[in-house]
């Protein structure tokens, strides 16, 4: 075999290396540090295994939603430490304390993003979060397989493709199997990551320890950024969007695999048992108590599976019913994969020539579009508001006269 998928497509879930049954697949940077695999030739066999489990050569089955609902975890110290409502975090809780196993992504160790298994509730906090990068995989589904058969609940928690790849690797459903798939824009490659943590910290630092995208205030607020812990939890760097370059090229589609602006799985129909995502009410809609949210989760509820798992947390979540078509407008990524930044490929030339750092004035120039932008929004906002405002006070002063 020399080629499994073609590359452009490939999402890096790592089926293909952990079906392999000599050992022949490995994962290796290319020149922008995306990963793919590589196929030793003299050690392949040529059984065709890896093409089977590739979600690329078989797509697998999507799920319509049967139910779109709003919620959050009870816990306020659940929900302000999560990525939004804390929903993964209660389910996760729940599977461990049944005696069973989650695997999800932990950012335990900034320059290695990757998924881990997690047996005790006191390890939970390592996968709260959202990462901004692309979790690797490593050999964990042989051991999430070697779990399933050994009869444990196991939960896995991923990117879609990432769902797909697990599932299609296991090529059978069982029964004690749960997954839940993220809403998402798309993932970088670690190699940006890295460049932007020494950019942000200097190259003489060796004590850095963990990441975080994002940070919550006492008021829920959410900002998106870079915020860096050395290996003692102390914060050595924290800028959000609107200062930290790597979260701007994120959110503005910069840098992600390839594969990630044709993806597939960024549509209503799902790939999880349950899907979750941000709900962030700007229009002021939900009748949730407001006094006790830290963020909201989007949730969709998929399969019998994904029903099991509400019914496991409902005693720790708050909800409230909601529609796809409202989830659509509020989630671009429910309708379509995020669109390649016109500037990609001169971020790319330039981080191959020179590194994160030499990538700074383009990041400072589309920083600089990005506040004009800011303010022109903002501006029409207030422009919308103006003639609604006139109304009112003409309503006003014609009652008194
Ligand atoms: C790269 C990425 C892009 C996203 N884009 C969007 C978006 O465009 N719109 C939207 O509505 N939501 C998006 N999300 C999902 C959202 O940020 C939250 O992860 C989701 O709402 C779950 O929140 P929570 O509070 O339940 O999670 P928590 O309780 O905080 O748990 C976080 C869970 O996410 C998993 N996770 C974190 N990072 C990764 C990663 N890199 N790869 C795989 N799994 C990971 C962890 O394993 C953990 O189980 C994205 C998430 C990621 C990781």
């Amino acid at each position: 075999m020399t080629e499994i998928c073609p590359l452009n497509d490939c999402t890096g879930c790592y089926a293909c290396l952990n079906i392999c049954p000599r050992g022949a697949i490995t994962m290796q940077e290319n020149e922008h540090g995306v990963l793919y695999p590589d196929i030793q030739q003299e050690a392949c066999i040529d059984c065709g295994l890896c093409q089977k489990v590739c979600p690329m050569c078989h797509s697998v089955e999507l799920l319509p939603p049967r139910e779109c609902i709003v919620a959050y975890a009870k816990s306020p110290a659940e929900q302000q430490t999560a990525a939004s409502g804390g929903l993964a975090s209660v389910v996760s809780r729940a599977i461990i304390r049944r005696g069973g196993v989650v695997y999800g992504s932990s950012a335990a160790n900034a320059f290695d993003v990757k998924h881990i298994m997690v047996t005790e509730e006191e390890h939970l906090p390592m996968l709260k979060g959202s990462k901004y990068v692309h979790s690797k995989m490593g050999t964990l589904l042989r051991s999430l397989q070697y779990d399933l058969k050994s009869g444990r609940d196991v939960l896995f928690v991923g990117t879609p493709c990432q769902v797909a790849g697990a599932r299609n690797f296991l090529r059978r459903d069982y029964p004690n199997f749960y997954t839940i798939d993220l809403v998402c824009h798309g993932v970088p490659p670690q190699k940006v990551l890295n460049g932007a943590i020494r950019y942000a910290v200097g190259d003489e630092r060796n004590d850095i320890g963990s990441i975080a995208f994002r940070k919550k205030d006492e008021r829920g607020r959410v900002a998106y950024g870079l915020y860096i812990k050395d290996v003692h939890g102390n914060e050595i760097y924290g800028k959000d969007i609107s200062r930290d370059l790597y979260s701007l090229g994120f959110m503005k589609a910069l840098f992600y695999r390839p594969n990630c602006y044709r993806c597939s799985y960024a549509q209503p129909n799902r790939v999880g048992d349950l899907t979750l995502g941000d709900y962030w009410d700007r229009e002021n809609t939900s009748e949730l108590p407001k006094e006790r949210r830290f963020g909201m989760s989007m949730v969709m509820v998929n399969s019998d599976k994904g029903q099991k798992l509400m019914e496991l947390i409902s005693q720790n979540i708050m909800t409230e019913n909601n529609s796809m078509e409202n989830f659509k407008r509020h989630n671009a990524q429910l309708v379509h994969p995020m669109k390649e930044h016109p500037m990609a490929d001169q971020f790319w030339t330039i981080f191959k020539a020179q590194g994160f750092a030499g990538t700074e004035p383009l990041m400072r120039s589309i920083m600089r579009k990005m506040r004009c932008q800011t303010l022109i929004a903002k501006a029409s906002r207030l422009i919308y508001k103006i003639p609604l405002a006139e109304r009112i006070i003409k309503k006003i002063l014609r009652r008194k006269s």
